[in-house]
């Protein structure tokens, strides 16, 4: 812990010591206990990785590798494209076979550029250089630099890269959010409680960039291991930076305005960010791997996965090489049941449907969902709306989801946008409660995609305007730039001319003489103008 931030503990707390509640919300049946019974297992290294280029929220990262080329783990296969997108690197030692087209796991079903990487089974790291207690001396940039070229992203969702968060200042209070509120899903519950010390590591690291007063790790109340061990590794680290806040179990508490609302009784306003409150909020798993980038020099390579529902025969936690396909992961837990039904990344709430289990496992893949036949009864196409109004007692944002369902099955997107669509955190509570069984966040997320292409395309089509319009400007000064040399060029070879006659007539030579001269002269320049007026004529044909 550095010197400054000690000095700062000691400053008087903001946080209020009473819960508040955020609106609407839901208590689901939780179905943890389905994958926390045995530990976080290793998975056999596999013969092919396939790891996509966009795995952020950002443009698409710049491959540095060319098929062919040895690779070794941990080495940058890609550089961040802009500010908001995150580099990516090699899971393992091996060799790049391809870098292709590949369906990845997003919801819109797409596919997008992967490096294949063929396994050497060599487990050969890229040269090393860790930190370690050394970070305490370095200033925030340069670990900020370390945590941009690691390619951390947050883990819980988001995929927003994390150096870019850490650059925000006049920050008071880390929150840690280990509450993890969706069903099934237990990778940061069983992170707190086999990695504590790593997680209070890293996050000290970031309190250490962002200058915090203090960290509160909040926990909810359904995980008292996880508790028991952050407590302990709390109690070893003896600065007063951290403390936990346990929190009632609620869906969606996890969600980070929700979060700040429950913990300081304040409401993150529309269009505002937690920041604006002095709160910056990171996932457990994300302060996890910043602790294995200073540490251990360790890129974000891996992420522990949920492998869990009832489709699937031995549900678990499993540390997943990123570029892992996800059938390895369902075979390491014992395959699929006789009655398995849908694949889902994800929660049941939040996830999205797979039509295919041969897609890699991404920085997102918290969770690997497989349900059974009897989870999913049949449901017929959905009812109209009757206005019941059930879905706006839930919605954790104070939206209106019916109405903004009218306007996402008409594509008025002026009203979407009006009805502030992008405040939805498809937390998928409207949904559940929905007696029309209306797959509503389905018609949010297709409303948002529809507005991003729109937007995309106004703006490409902006950009290629003003490339026309550059283009006719850099002509135009062409054109003028040959003009004015022309002009120049008429003008020395009149003075030449003007210079001879002067000089003739002074020598007393012969009108002849001068008139033949000038002969030669006048034929130059009819010369030069028939190249001009040729080039101009061969311009207008182009
Ligand atoms: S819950 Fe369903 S049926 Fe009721 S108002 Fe909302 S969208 Fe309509
Ligand atoms: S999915 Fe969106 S509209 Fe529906 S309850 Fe959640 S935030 Fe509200």
């Amino acid at each position: 812990m550095t010197e400054s931030i000690k000095m700062k503990h000691n400053s008087a707390a903001t946080i209020t010591p009473h819960l508040s509640k955020f609106n609407g919300g839901l208590t689901l049946d939780a179905y943890k206990s389905l994958s926390t019974t045995k530990p976080i297992a290793d998975m056999e290294p596999c013969k092919q990785y396939i790891v996509p280029l966009q795995q952020h929220i950002g443009v698409i990262s710049q491959p540095m590798v060319k098929v062919g080329d040895r690779v070794l783990k941990g080495q940058m296969l890609a550089r961040p494209g802009d500010l908001l997108s995150a580099a990516v690197h090699a899971p393992v030692s091996g060799t790049v076979t391809d870098i292709a087209q590949h369906e990845v796991p997003h919801i819109s079903g797409l596919s997008d550029l992967c490096v294949f990487i063929e396994n050497d089974f060599k487990d050969e790291w890229q040269e090393r250089q860790p930190l370690g207690a050394e970070y305490n001396h370095k200033n925030s940039s340069d670990l900020r630099k370390i945590i941009r070229d690691s390619g951390i992203v947050g883990l819980g969702g988001a995929t927003f890269p994390s150096s870019v968060k850490q650059t925000e200042t006049d920050v008071n209070t880390l929150l840690l959010n280990g509450v993890e509120c969706e069903p099934y899903i237990t990778c940061d519950d069983m992170l707190m409680r086999e990695r504590a010390g790593e997680i209070i590591s890293g996050a000290d690291i970031i309190g250490h960039i962002i200058k915090a007063r203090r960290c509160i790790i909040a926990i909810e109340d359904n995980k008292p291991e996880a508790i028991a061990a952050m407590q302990s590794a709390i109690d070893q680290d003896g600065t007063g930076f951290f403390s936990i806040q346990v929190i009632p179990t609620k869906y969606p508490s996890g969600g980070e305005k929700q979060l700040i609302q429950i913990i300081t009784g304040k409401e993150v306003p529309k269009g505002h960010y937690p920041v604006e409150l002095g709160i910056l909020c990171h996932n457990v798993a994300t302060a996890y791997t910043v602790h294995r980038a200073i540490h251990h020099a360790e890129p974000l390579i891996s992420r522990i996965v949920t492998v869990t529902g009832h489709g699937v025969k031995k549900p678990q936690n499993i540390e997943v090489l990123i570029g892992t396909p996800m059938q390895a992961c369902i075979e390491h837990c014992g395959g699929y049941t006789e009655n398995s039904d849908e694949l889902i990344m994800g929660g049941p709430m939040m996830g999205f449907s797979l039509n295919t289990d041969a897609l890699p496992v991404v920085k997102a893949s918290n969770c690997l969902l497989v349900t059974a036949k009897e989870d999913n009864p049949h449901k017929e196409k959905h009812m109209p709306c009757i206005r019941c109004g059930k879905c706006v007692e839930v919605c954790p944002v104070r939206l209106l989801p019916q109405q903004l369902y009218w306007y996402a099955s008409s594509h008025n997107v002026d009203r979407l946008q009006e009805h502030n669509l992008f405040d939805c955190i498809e937390c998928g509570c409207c949904a559940y409660v929905c007696p029309s069984d209306i797959p509503l966040v389905q018609y949010y997320r297709h409303a948002k995609t529809l507005i991003w292409q729109q937007e995309r395309e106004r703006r490409a089509s902006d950009i290629s305007r003003e490339r026309h319009e550059a283009h006719q400007r850099r002509l135009e000064k062409i054109k003028q730039e040959r003009e004015e040399k022309l002009r120049k060029k008429r003008e020395l070879l009149k003075k030449k001319a003007d210079d001879a006659a002067a000089s003739d007539s002074e020598n007393g030579k012969s009108k002849s003489d001068t008139d033949n001269k000038r002969a030669v002269i006048a034929e130059a320049i009819a010369r030069a103008q028939a190249k001009k007026a040729e080039r101009n004529k061969n311009k207008e044909a182009e």
